[in-house]
């Protein structure tokens, strides 16, 4: 069995670092920025066993999921992801199991460009922990506070699958593999690509980790606003058609976990975020508009509230 230094020379030191100055093999990794007024943007999200992925998660998508929830933040600031650290906590060196996950992780990575640069290992439960870093220019930065009255609401993808195959995975029904909603809880795509191309075009930026009224949310209460949502414009995911509207409603409106964009822009930008998405081959949905108050309210086609349940994930509620 492999100690932790051969497991980290094995799956997970690639060599000396491209993007960096030093990576992996020192106290600490160096990083020069490119320009004197580069900002870096950086952020941390862990993934634990039997909390944020189910253990019988195939480890290759459990790699894959770890460094995509982080690029879904980097994303949702309109910055290109650069570098990241892994810490992870193993209940024993399973070297099956880390060179599945580690297939999965820097299969995403370099799709991004995003390079591994260090990081910490050790015995314990499993969790895994990552910090993404990204670049962004000046000023340009996608803020959750940056909401303005009367812009418009919008969201990328579609929502929904995600929450159904983690309320399936709970109930004990787990998703059978070919189930299209399985992917999009395994396999959850970071849109990167969008975030870099909103940078100055959306005000206000978040990814939908919580649910898309929770989030809206943080925009609303960041920015000193209020929010409608239109109910008939959300883009439910179709694999919600054989669901009670009910639980259409709280699968698509609260359910998390679909890493999709949430932003807000002038209404003067709407025929250029059209044809972002189509640049990019991305359903973009504009479900809403920003008012003076507080909180998110989801109307009906007659203009009628939804009350739901939740309105999304909170771990301590
Ligand atoms: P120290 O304890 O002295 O900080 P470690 O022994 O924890 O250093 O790690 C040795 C080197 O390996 C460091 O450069 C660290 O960043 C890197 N490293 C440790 N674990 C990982 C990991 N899971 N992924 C990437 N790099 C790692
Ligand atoms: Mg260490």
């Amino acid at each position: 069995m492999a100690g932790e230094f051969e497991l980290i020379a094995r799956y997970f030191d690639r060599g000396p670092a491209r993007s960096a100055l030093l990576g992996i093999g020192d106290d600490c990794a160096l990083i020069v920025p490119p320009n004197a007024n580069a900002t870096l943007a950086v952020t941390t999200d862990m993934l634990v066993a039997d909390r944020h992925f189910f253990s019988q998660d195939p480890p290759a998508s459990v790699g894959h999921k770890a460094l995509a929830v982080n690029l879904s933040d980097l994303a949702a600031m309109g910055a290109s992801p650069a570098f990241f650290t892994l810490a992870l906590a193993l209940p024993e060196a399973d070297e099956s199991w880390v060179a599945a996950f580690a297939s999965g992780l820097f299969e995403l990575a370099d799709a991004h460009g995003c390079e591994l640069i260090g990081g910490d290992t050790t015995r314990g439960p499993l969790t895994l922990s990552i910090t993404a870093m990204g670049w962004l220019p000046e000023g340009v930065a996608l803020r959750r506070d940056a909401a303005e009255f009367e812009d418009d609401i919008w969201v990328s993808g579609e929502l929904g699958a995600a929450a159904l195959s983690v309320r399936e995975g709970l109930a004990g029904h787990r998703l059978p593999d070919e189930h299209p909603a399985l992917g999009r809880m395994l396999r959850p795509q970071p849109r990167v690509a969008l975030g870099l191309a909103l940078r100055h075009l959306a005000r206000a930026a978040i990814d939908i980790s919580d649910g898309l009224v929770a989030d809206l949310g943080h925009i609303a209460q960041r920015s000193r606003v209020g929010a409608d949502l239109d109910w008939s414009q959300i883009p439910v995911s179709g694999v919600l058609d054989h669901e009670p509207m009910k639980s259409r409603q709280a699968l698509a409106l609260a359910g998390g976990d679909d890493y999709e964009l949430l932003f807000t822009a002038a209404p003067e930008n709407r025929l250029a975020i059209e044809a972002i998405g189509a640049r990019l081959g991305l359903r973009l949905s504009r479900v809403g508009r920003i008012r003076a108050g507080e909180g998110v309210r989801v109307l009906d086609e007659r203009g009628h509230a939804i009350e739901l349940a939740r309105e999304g994930f909170d771990h301590f509620a």
